[in-house]
């Protein structure tokens, strides 16, 4: 069926296209060329005056594994329909920081999302995780598995084993977890922490492995680079939330030496330790410097206000903030000889100096960093807030007047702190469209989705051109998945099932040899049973199994 949406403004980055009227053609759930003028459509949707993008891709939300459900099943009221009101106790449909696998997928695609990633799978843990990804409808999904804290990684690195080998180990665990990239949490620290460390800076050393942050960071970095998959090591730095880590920041920054890598939320990675608070905005020494440096991307990890739940792979750091928990029930946990988990409710308020000041520096970092294809959107859903707060963040880079509004509410001291006042710059729907769409769908090496050409998946959102820009991005007027409409006026019409992504990097199979001696040893699972097989992802209506090539960067 050849369907047209006709006339539309469209906004599509990677292929040079902004804001010009055009029409589009679908047919089998692709993006076709224009057709010959006798070609029969079947469908047309008048999209004139609508703003038309690709379905936007979200990088790194938290929407699957352990700490999800922990998170749930330790924030029953997060589930009450109407918090206010304290009634109606309807656990499957609801959820406000960490909503129901069902909530999770209609409100992405209610927000004109169609593509989600998850980005701290542990190994040991994928099969939970995929199950709940799984049982989230509505969009395509993928999963980063963590390394880097794992024993069988540190070992080699130890013992100095040679290179080929880590790689190969890296490429199982890519293929046994059914993960599209990977992901360094607190590089050697959730590790340290259950050898009694409480910090481990970039250059310190492991008391018992003596390795350090640098060498995971480098080994893992470069490992992916030679396995050709396409997204960099995805790197949650050193001392998350330390007042003053900016400087390790830095110094990961240099310590890339030209490997390309991905910084995660970037924004609980930039504090100072100036003023009479000792916690001081490092935004801008750090966007200067990354600016020169192109092998680097990074998200936010936006910090907003109200209720919401930490949920990180990072122990040590969560048992740090534990007693600022809100409600005071954090959890903290060893995992296996893999990793480890730390949930932790937290109410950002914007009468506080220091989440205020958080922020702050969330915003200066969207608005000092220049290139859009280097830099995603994201809360860090929900360490930073929930991913449906998108649509103010948005206004907020969009709209410098409401940013000033909002800016006025907050901890005067931090307001008067702040470079926000002097930062004129608005984003514009172009870099929207990139920051939201293009650049993730180029990062992750996904190269039929985030665009419009011909060949593209047929995943496309249509908004109103609303001078609110908020409400323009919290309710689309039809969103299409696979070119079929799910979304009509921002409520889901149609129910679908997005694939599971994924990359698998050759290797060498000797590698078994040892891991199979490793973990009938150590583990409390056969090393068999470890792996996940595609009929565990796609069994019952799950959707398919998408493998993307290596040795694909775009760029
Ligand atoms: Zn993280
Ligand atoms: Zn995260």
């Amino acid at each position: 069926m050849l369907i047209k949406l006709s006339g539309g403004r469209i906004y599509d980055p990677a292929n040079g296209v902004s804001g010009e009227r055009r029409d589009i053609y679908i047919e089998n759930g692709r993006i076709v060329p224009t057709p010959p003028p006798d070609a029969r459509v079947q469908e047309v949707y008048d999209l004139n005056g609508r703003i038309v993008m690709a379905g936007a891709i979200d990088p790194h939300t938290h929407i699957g594994g352990g700490k999800v459900t922990i998170a749930r099943m330790l924030l029953p009221e997060d589930h009450i329909k109407d918090p206010v009101a304290r009634t109606e106790l309807t656990r499957a449909g609801t959820g406000h920081a960490v909503p129901s696998t069902m909530i999770t997928g209609y409100r992405y695609a209610e927000m004109g999302y169609t593509a989600c990633f998850e980005p701290a799978m542990l190994p040991a843990n994928a099969r939970q995780a995929h199950m709940e990804m799984g049982d989230t409808p509505m969009v395509d999904k993928g999963a980063f598995a963590m390394l880097g804290s794992d024993d069988f990684f540190l070992r080699q690195l130890a013992a100095k084993q040679d290179f080929q080998r880590i790689k190969d180990y890296v490429a199982w665990t890519m293929h046994a977890a059914q993960a599209i990239a990977v992901k360094v949490v607190n590089p050697g620290g959730i590790s340290a922490f259950k050898f009694n460390q409480r910090k481990l800076d970039l250059d310190e050393e492991h008391t018992y492995y003596r390795v350090t942050p640098r060498q995971i960071i480098l080994t893992l970095a470069r490992a992916l680079q030679e396995l050709g998959v396409p997204h960099p090591l995805h790197i949650h730095g050193c001392n998350l939330g330390v007042p003053g880590n900016m400087e390790t920041t830095l110094a990961t920054i240099r310590a890339a030496e030209g490997l390309p890598i991905h910084l995660t939320h970037i924004q609980f990675h930039s504090y100072g330790t100036e003023g009479d608070w000792k916690f001081s905005s490092g935004a801008a020494p750090i966007a200067e410097l990354l600016n020169k440096s192109p092998n680097i991307s990074i998200d936010v990890g936006q910090v907003l206000f109200g209720q919401t739940c930490t949920a990180s792979g990072d122990s040590m750091r969560q048992y740090a903030i534990a007693r600022s928990a809100h409600p005071k029930k954090p959890v903290v946990m060893d995992i296996e000889c893999d990793a480890g988990c730390g949930v932790v409710p937290m109410r950002y308020r914007d009468k506080s100096f220091v989440n205020a000041l958080q922020w702050v520096i969330g915003l200066e970092t969207f608005l000092l960093f220049e290139d859009p294809w280097r830099i995603f959107l994201t809360t860090d859903h929900p360490n930073g807030a929930p991913f449906y707060t998108y649509p103010h963040l948005i206004r907020l880079l969009m709209d410098k007047g409401f940013r000033d509004e909002m800016c006025a509410r907050i901890h005067p001291e931090a307001a008067a702190l702040s470079l926000l006042k002097s930062l004129s710059r608005e984003y514009t729907l172009d870099e929207i469209a990139i920051m939201t769409r293009a650049g993730p769908a180029r990062s992750l090496g996904l190269k039929d989705r985030g665009h419009l050409g011909a060949g593209a998946c047929a995943d496309i959102t249509v908004y109103r051109d609303d001078k609110d820009r908020q409400a323009m991005f919290a309710t689309p007027e039809l969103v299409f998945k696979n070119g079929e409409v799910i979304v009509r006026n921002g409520k889901v019409v149609k129910v679908v099932q997005g694939a599971t992504h994924v990359v698998r990097p050759d290797y060498d199979r000797s590698i078994e040899t040892p891991l199979k001696d490793y973990f009938d040893r150590y583990h409390t699972v056969a090393m068999e049973n470890f792996r996940l097989s595609d009929e565990e992802i796609v069994k019952g209506d799950r959707g398919a199994i998408m493998v993307h090539p290596t040795g694909a960067r775009i760029s």
